[in-house]
């Protein structure tokens, strides 16, 4: 390994980076987790549903990472930006810095989140995260009983509206100025579950943070509301995962496997720029995930991704397990779990071979049939 040079450089520092982080630190490997500082939930007063910690404030949840973290010596924990990572020809990698300090590293874990795109609307962010957000199964519980504004003109604003009507007492649709991009069906679908689409501009939030009163509509006025969604766009940030030509899934986030592995060797993904649910709580386990596999491929241990074999730096022995996917075995596997089923099927049938079913009892063939395939010995006896 290179002189001074990091087990695992991750970068980003939401509960992705830092549940990677943590679980490599615990394997003794050497960490630096470098973060922009710009996590997606920054300007949210509560963060709902991480378990123990529920609502917390995420300013709150990542301090106490960070200060849980900063105790194992084996981290070290940078604010800055990385700028480039590529692979160098002894098969490390390099990392370089907005400062431009450049480590090296023999893995990378890349939990760097999404960036939402947002609407252009006065007010907008004294609001965000305190009466505006964009995910209902986040923030949905909060609506019970209010008036939400949907904001957004795609077609998946049906869905997205449609959702908030579980938990919301009304829900209108507000196009933005733009025209609603559903279909007949769609905008049928919507108006018979009480929502209205009105394509007009937002203008203005009103209200002060934590008590929204209403969304300012060009033409129509003041539309009353409590709470407002907005649906636009959202953008893996894959900057690095490009440049390292990790594959991307059709959608654009990190392809990972079940141990968080990308198509890269050496390079591992995890939070909200892998695919999956967008949540805290699987943001850290995911983050888990790759602090544990990434560790234990440092010690030459665990799954062995297809075209990872000789490829990686840093292994004291070759890597153990085929990387067999471990959730949908393929169907020779199935063929072989089929016969070991069978087999071990006979030797309950038939534990003694004498073609007849023999039961158990107290350790010995018993001449009666009983429930029971097999009794303990009776310790009495
Ligand atoms: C309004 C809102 C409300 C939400 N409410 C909830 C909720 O109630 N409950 C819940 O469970 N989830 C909630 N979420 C979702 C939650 O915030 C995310 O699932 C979680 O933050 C994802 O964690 P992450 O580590 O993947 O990414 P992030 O937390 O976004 O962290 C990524 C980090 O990587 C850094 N980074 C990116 N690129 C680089 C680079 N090149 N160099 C250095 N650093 C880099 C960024 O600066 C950032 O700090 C909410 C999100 C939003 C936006």
């Amino acid at each position: 390994m290179t002189p001074g040079a990091y087990d695992a450089v991750v970068v980003g520092g939401g509960p992705g980076g830092f549940g990677a982080a943590t679980w490599l630190a615990r394997y003794r490997a050497r960490v630096l987790l470098v973060d922009g500082g710009e996590q997606r939930n920054r300007w949210v007063d509560r963060s709902h549903g991480y378990l123990g910690d529920d609502p917390v404030t995420p300013r709150d949840l990542l301090g106490r990472a960070g200060r849980q973290l900063a105790a194992y010596p084996e981290v070290e924990q940078r604010a800055a930006q990385v700028r480039h990572c590529a692979r160098r020809p002894d098969a490390m990698f390099a990392v370089t810095l907005d400062t431009d300090a450049e480590v090296v590293a023999a893995r990378l874990v890349l939990a760097t989140g999404v960036e939402d795109a947002f609407p252009e609307v006065a007010g907008f962010f004294e609001h965000y995260g305190a009466g505006v957000f964009h995910c209902p199964t986040c923030d949905g519980y909060e609506t019970q009983g209010r008036d939400v504004v949907a904001l957004g003109w795609s077609a998946e604003v049906t869905g997205f509206a449609l959702s908030l009507l579980g938990w919301a007492a009304s829900v209108t649709v507000v196009t933005d100025g733009r025209r609603f991009e559903g279909d007949d069906g769609q905008r049928a679908e919507l108006a018979r579950a009480g929502v209205a689409v009105l394509e007009d501009d937002a203008t203005e939030l009103l209200g002060t943070r934590g008590d929204l009163r209403a969304l300012r509509l060009r033409r129509m006025g003041e539309l009353p509301c409590q709470v407002a969604f907005f649906s636009i766009a959202h953008r893996p940030r894959t900057a690095l995962a490009r440049q390292l030509r990790c594959v991307l899934t059709p959608e654009g986030y990190i392809e990972v496997d079940a141990e968080a592995a990308t198509s890269v060797p050496g390079v591992y993904a995890a939070g909200d720029v892998t695919p999956g649910l967008h949540l805290v709580q699987v943001a850290a386990a995911k983050g888990a995930i790759a602090g544990v596999a990434c560790a234990r491929s440092l010690r030459g241990e665990g799954a062995d991704p297809d075209g990872w074999q000789d490829r990686l730096p840093g292994y004291s022995s070759a890597m153990t397990e085929p990387n067999r996917p471990a959730m949908v075995p393929d169907a020779g596997r199935l063929d072989e779990l089929e016969t070991e089923i069978d087999e071990i099927r006979g030797r309950v049938d038939d534990p003694l071979g004498q073609g007849d079913a023999h039961f158990i009892d107290g350790g010995q063939p018993a001449d009666d049939r009983t429930d029971d395939l097999v009794a303990p010995p009776d310790p009495e006896a």
